[in-house]
């Protein structure tokens, strides 16, 4: 799957927070990140599975039923996913549970989704290293939200580099929409 192509603001890319690095392919440059960690620590990045040529995010991810791995794109603003496991009763708009594959812990906060209309009241909260940066993920199937917490950058920067996410955004088929 080719990667979407999205400008990376240039008040970002001067200082890209750390965990997170800038690739250039050709004549562009895309955010990677490197290093994502539960609140215990543990690191969520997975050499095995390789996406894109890159360490793919490894998650757990649980429905009422049934439980299973998924391993994630690190492209920022990307979509593409590899399920180790597909939960089948899983269907659009259902809130799943997200945990670290090492220790278990629940990734899930509460928290309003800044996605217009959604109304999931749950995110995912990842961690980037230092401990004051953060990923949020909306927890709702097939919802794109998301948001970058960067503690010493502007909000400004951070919300344009979130918004990154929706171009080209993934069909409706699409039960996890990545980060
Ligand atoms: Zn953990
Ligand atoms: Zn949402």
């Amino acid at each position: 799957m080719k990667l979407p192509v999205h400008k990376i603001p240039t008040e970002f890319a001067e200082s890209v927070p750390r965990g997170m690095r800038l690739i250039s392919k050709g004549h562009h440059d895309f955010l990677l990140i490197e290093s994502l960690f539960c609140a215990n620590g543990h690191s969520l990045m997975d050499n095995s599975v390789r996406i894109h040529g890159e360490a793919s995010i490894k998650l757990k991810i649980k429905s009422k039923k049934e439980e299973g791995v998924v391993f994630i794109d690190a492209f920022w603003g990307s979509y593409s996913k590899l399920f180790s496991y597909i939960p089948t009763v899983a269907k659009k708009n259902q809130l799943i549970d997200v945990l670290c594959p090492h220790c278990e812990s629940l990734l899930i906060e509460n928290g309003e989704c800044t996605q217009k209309g959604c109304k999931s009241g749950k995110k995912i909260v990842l961690h980037l290293p230092g401990g004051n940066n953060r990923i949020h993920v909306c927890a709702k199937l097939g919802c794109p939200g998301h948001l970058l917490k960067i503690s010493d950058m502007p909000d400004e920067i951070t919300e344009s580099v979130s918004d990154l996410n929706f171009f080209g955004a993934a069909g409706d088929d699409e039960l996890f929409q990545g980060i």
